[in-house]
């Protein structure tokens, strides 16, 4: 992890299970018992999908009671990780026995966690009886950073990113993000204002957050809010590949930080790694950044740019990559208000991309840094429980074409796909 306060880890599927995987092979029959959803024909509210302000209206409007509840209820299930009314004893009898009746407080199932010696640590949770994702915790130097998922898979299909490669089913409701969220905290024994072991969230699991924008904001409503992880707004990021309409949104409801998954400094070679570069190009998407920069004083835009060798990592695009970081200075009249985090590519079973060397990933850095710029690069975290970037994997139903076309592509190259 590198230095900057937006640390970053990204989760990507590998494909799957096949024999030999013994560890996703072995979760494979837990995911189908799996299921944070209410099953079909329950109509419980699910409190982990209401953030404070819809957790009072449902107290009031729903179930006739006072808003203050709402408070109660939420430091129970974010602060003492209780799922149980039973437990919630400052709420009367009678009120926990209307919950019981009306809601339930279910969190993702758990399939496995697995920890690093570097600390780092994943979970396994399955979301629904076909799906399940994965959320990783990365400690250092006085920070303890969640990266969290936010769609079963993606459908912008980035040609570098291995989670495009299985295709896309459906978005995670509020408390599938949350819900990662509340499995890691418990498991560090996270008490937000006093022993705090979570102190950042990225939103740089699988999915495009944009994409999944209500759910994603609602969830990072409490991730911020004091009776939930009491996040400060900066210390929570959302990346973003670049859907320029919901940058905007976000910068009117929202105060978070953002991340931008850049990659290219033209746009012919943009679009030729993210597709959707074909409808927002680079020129509007700066635009939109600007916007954003702009709407809080002093806050900056961090740039992911993904090294691949001989694709983007030339200097010609450090070049241009300096220029477009310069430019966006000069708007925001700030600088440093963009900052580039350097990701060495992590190769997966397929990929036609690979990692430039060591030497190559330094000599572009210091083409940045001799231009003024702090760029650092991501470190690798986990790599011994397969938690580094690109090394993820969960399982997707895809409902797009793009899984079975991908291992079409790995038989006819003879790779196989397992972990
Ligand atoms: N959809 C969001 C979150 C994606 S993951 C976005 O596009 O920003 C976070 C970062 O990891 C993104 O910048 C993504 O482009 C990058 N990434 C994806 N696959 C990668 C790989 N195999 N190696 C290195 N970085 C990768």
């Amino acid at each position: 992890m590198s230095d900057t306060s937006t640390p970053a880890i990204d989760i990507t599927l590998l494909g799957e299970p096949q024999a030999g995987d013994g560890m996703a092979v072995g979760a494979s029959a837990q995911v189908a018992k799996a299921a944070s959803r209410i099953p079909a024909g329950d109509s419980r509210t699910n409190i982990f999908d209401l953030d404070r302000a819809s957790l009072e209206r449902f107290f009031e409007e729903d179930l006739g009671e006072k808003r203050f509840r709402a408070q109660q209820v939420m430091k129970w299930i974010h602060h003492r990780y209780a799922t149980d009314f039973a437990d919630m004893t400052d709420l009367g009898k009678a009120l926990r026995a209307k919950l019981e009746e009306r809601a339930v407080v279910r969190a993702p199932q758990m399939i496995f966690d697995k920890a690093s010696e570097d600390g780092t640590h994943k979970w396994l949770l399955g979301m629904d009886p076909k799906n399940a994702i994965e959320a990783v915790f990365i400690p250092d130097k006085g920070r303890g950073t969640l990266c969290v998922s936010s769609q079963v898979g993606c459908a912008l299909n980035c040609q570098f990113c291995s989670t495009a490669t299985q295709g896309f089913n459906r978005n995670l409701t509020t408390a599938e993000i949350i819900g990662q969220v509340w499995i890691a905290a418990r498991h560090l024994g996270n008490v937000p204002h006093q022993r705090r072991k979570l102190t950042n969230v990225v939103m740089m699991g699988m999915g495009e957050p944009l994409m999944n924008f209500d759910n994603v904001v609602r969830a990072m409503s409490i991730m911020r809010d004091d009776l939930g992880y009491g996040l400060a707004n900066k210390r929570v990021t959302l990346s973003t590949a670049g859907v320029v309409p919901m940058i905007d949104r976000l910068g009117e409801e929202s105060d978070v930080s953002l991340a931008v998954s850049l990659h290219a400094p033209t746009d012919e070679l943009r679009t030729s790694l993210v597709p959707l570069n074909k409808k927002y190009p680079i020129a509007v998407l700066m635009d939109a950044c600007v916007r954003y920069a702009q709407r809080k004083r002093g806050s900056s835009v961090t740039f992911e740019y993904t090294l691949m060798k001989d694709v983007n990592d030339q200097p010609e695009q450090a070049r241009g990559l300096v220029k477009l970081m310069q430019e966006f200075d000069r708007r925001v009249q700030m600088k440093d208000a963009a900052k580039v985090n350097l990701i060495p590519f992590n190769p997966y079973p397929g990929t036609r991309f690979a990692r430039p060397t060591d030497e190559a990933i330094r000599a572009f850095q210091k083409q940045l840094n001799s231009a003024g710029m702090i760029a650092p690069v991501r470190r690798t975290r986990g790599d011994d429980i397969d938690a580094a970037c690109g090394q993820l994997k969960g399982q997707v139903m895809d409902r797009t074409r793009r899984s079975a076309e991908h291992r079409k592509h790995l038989q006819a190259s003879g790779v196989s796909d397992a972990a």
